[in-house]
C-alpha cells in the first residue's frame, strides 16, 4: 500500500500545525512513530485515503460515529441547517426538540444545556457540582480521560498517558491539588479516599463503562457503591457518558447499568458527527446554571443549528429496532474471530467487549483497571496496528482506544476485517 501523499501532507502539516495533528492521539507516536493516514472521504464503514486506498474504519473519530460516515438522514438534516442559516444567537426551536429526545432516553438529565465538545460539558458539571455543594475536591479514576480542563488533566486517560504525560504542563498545582484520583474498580480504595476527604469533595467523576483505557465495564455492586458511598459523604455523582451514551444502547450506560447519577456529561455520538456537548442532570442542582443560578456557563455556538439537527437526525435513527442487537451481533463476530485466530497463532490476547466496542489486549491476564491496561505490551500492539493498516483496516493508534463498530459494518466487512486480523497474527508470530 502507498502513502506517497499522507506522507508529503504530513511533512507539510508539520512545518505549520503543532506536531502535524490537531488533537495529540492522531500522531502515531505511541505506535512506534510514522505518518498518520491522511483521510480524503468518509462513506458508510469506510475510509478513503489521500493515495486512493480504502480502509474500513472501527476508529469511528474516537466514538461520535455510530451510523457510518456521510449518513443519508443526517446529511440532509445537515444540509437543511446550512440552507436556513447555521447560527442564530438565538433560541431555536430544534434545541427543544433535542433536550426532549434526550431527556426521554436519559431521564436522570431532568434539565439540560448544550455547548460544543465534551472537555466543555464535563468542565461544567465540576463547576455545577462545586457551586451547588460548596466544596472543591473531584474524586476521579485513574485513567479515566475527561477532557482536557485543567482538573481533569490529572492522571488523565487515553491520549496523555499513550504519549507518557499523565500530568499536562501548565496545570496549576493548586488545581491538581483539588482533584484525588482512585483506582477503577475498587470500591475500598474509593471508601478510603472518601474516609480521609469526604468532607471536602464536591463530586466524583465517572465513566460508568471505561472507553479510555480500553473498554472496562465496572464490576459487580462498583457503580451502586459508588452512588451510596458519594452521597453518603455529601457529595455528588456525575457520569462522563460522552463515549457511552447511546453507543450501547439508545440511552447511557446508567440506562443499562439501572445505576443513575446526579449530573451527566455527553458529547460525541449526539451530535451526529458535529461538535456537540451537553449537560444535564436533577432540577435542584442544574437551577445552580445562569441565569436562573450563580454558576457561569456560556457559549457562542451553543445549541447550533447544525450540531442539534445533526444530533436529532443521528438519535432518529440509532431508535430504529433492532440497532444495537446488530452491532452485538458484529461485535461478537469480531471478538470470536479474533481469539479463533490469536489462539491459532499463540498470540497472548484479551478481548474485553461490550456490544459494538471492543478492545484488544495484548496480555493474557484480564484487564479491569488501568494499571492492567498500562502493562500490556505495547511494542505488540504497535506492530499488529500497522499490520492491520496495511491490509486495509484502520483503527485508532493507541492500545488504550476501542474498536467501534457502527451499523453501516456489514458481516462481509467483519469477514474481510478478520482475514487481515489472520494474516497480521501470523507476520507478529514470525518476525
Ligand atoms: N469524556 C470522555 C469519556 C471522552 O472520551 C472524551 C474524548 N475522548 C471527552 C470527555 C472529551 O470530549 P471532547 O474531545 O469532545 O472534548
Amino acid at each position: 500500500m502507498l502513502h506517497t501523499n499522507s506522507e508529503r501532507l504530513h511533512e507539510e502539516a508539520l512545518e505549520i500545525i503543532v506536531g502535524g495533528v490537531n488533537s495529540p492521539s492522531r500522531s502515531y507516536k505511541a505506535v512506534g512513530g510514522g505518518s498518520p493516514i491522511v483521510m480524503e472521504k468518509g462513506q458508510g464503514a469506510y475510509f478513503f485515503d489521500v493515495d486512493g486506498n480504502q480502509y474500513i474504519d472501527y476508529l469511528a473519530a474516537y466514538g461520535p460515529i455510530v451510523t457510518g460516515h456521510a449518513h443519508p438522514h443526517i446529511t440532509k438534516a445537515v444540509t437543511r441547517a446550512a440552507e436556513t442559516g447555521l447560527l442564530f444567537g438565538t433560541p431555536t426551536p430544534h434545541e427543544v426538540k433535542f433536550a426532549k429526545m434526550l431527556q426521554e432516553a436519559i431521564p436522570s438529565m431532568e434539565k439540560i444545556r448544550f455547548m460544543n465538545s465534551g472537555t466543555e460539558a464535563v468542565m461544567t458539571t465540576i463547576r455545577v457540582a462545586r457551586a451547588y455543594t460548596g466544596r472543591n475536591k473531584v474524586i476521579k479514576f485513574a485513567g479515566c480521560y475527561h477532557g482536557h480542563s485543567d482538573p481533569m488533566l490529572v492522571a488523565a486517560g487515553s491520549g496523555p498517558s499513550t504519549l507518557g504525560t499523565p500530568d499536562s504542563a501548565g496545570v496549576p498545582a493548586v488545581i491538581a491539588a483539588d482533584v484525588i484520583t482512585v483506582p477503577f474498580n475498587d470500591l475500598d480504595a474509593y471508601k478510603d479516599a472518601l474516609d480521609k476527604w469526604g468532607d471536602q469533595v464536591a463530586a466524583v467523576l465517572v465513566e460508568p463503562i471505561v472507553g479510555n483505557f480500553g473498554i472496562v465495564e465496572p464490576i459487580e455492586g462498583f457503580l451502586q457503591g459508588i452512588n451510596d458511598l458519594t452521597h453518603e459523604a455529601g457529595a455528588l455523582v456525575i457520569y462522563d457518558e460522552v463515549i457511552t451514551a447511546f453507543r450501547f444502547t439508545y440511552g447511557g450506560a446508567q440506562d443499562l447499568l439501572g445505576v443513575y447519577p446526579d449530573l451527566t456529561a455527553l458529547g460525541k455520538v449526539i451530535g451526529g458527527g458535529l461538535p456537540i456537548g451537553a449537560y444535564g442532570g436533577k432540577k435542584e442542582i442544574m437551577d445552580q446554571v445562569a441565569p436562573v443560578g450563580p454558576a457561569y456557563q456560556a457559549g457562542t455556538h451553543a445549541g447550533n443549528p447544525a450540531s442539534i439537527q445533526a444530533g436529532i437526525a443521528c438519535l432518529e435513527v440509532l431508535k430504529q429496532e433492532g440497532v444495537y442487537d446488530y452491532l452485538d451481533k458484529l461485535g461478537a463476530l469480531l471478538e470470536k474471530g479474533i481469539l479463533e485466530a490469536a489462539a491459532q497463532y499463540n498470540v497472548p490476547i484479551t478481548i474485553n467487549r461490550l456490544k459494538g466496542a471492543l478492545t484488544v489486549f495484548f496480555t493474557t491476564e484480564k484487564v479491569f483497571n488501568y494499571k492492567q491496561a498500562e502493562s500490556t505490551d505495547s511494542e505488540m500492539f504497535g506492530r499488529f496496528f500497522k499490520l492491520l493498516v496495511e491490509q486495509g483496516i484502520m483503527l485508532a493508534p493507541s492500545k488504550y482506544e476501542a474498536w467501534f463498530i457502527t451499523i453501516a459494518h456489514t458481516e462481509e466487512d467483519i469477514e474481510a476485517t478478520l482475514h487481515a486480523v489472520d494474516q497480521a497474527f501470523a507476520t507478529l508470530k514470525e518476525e
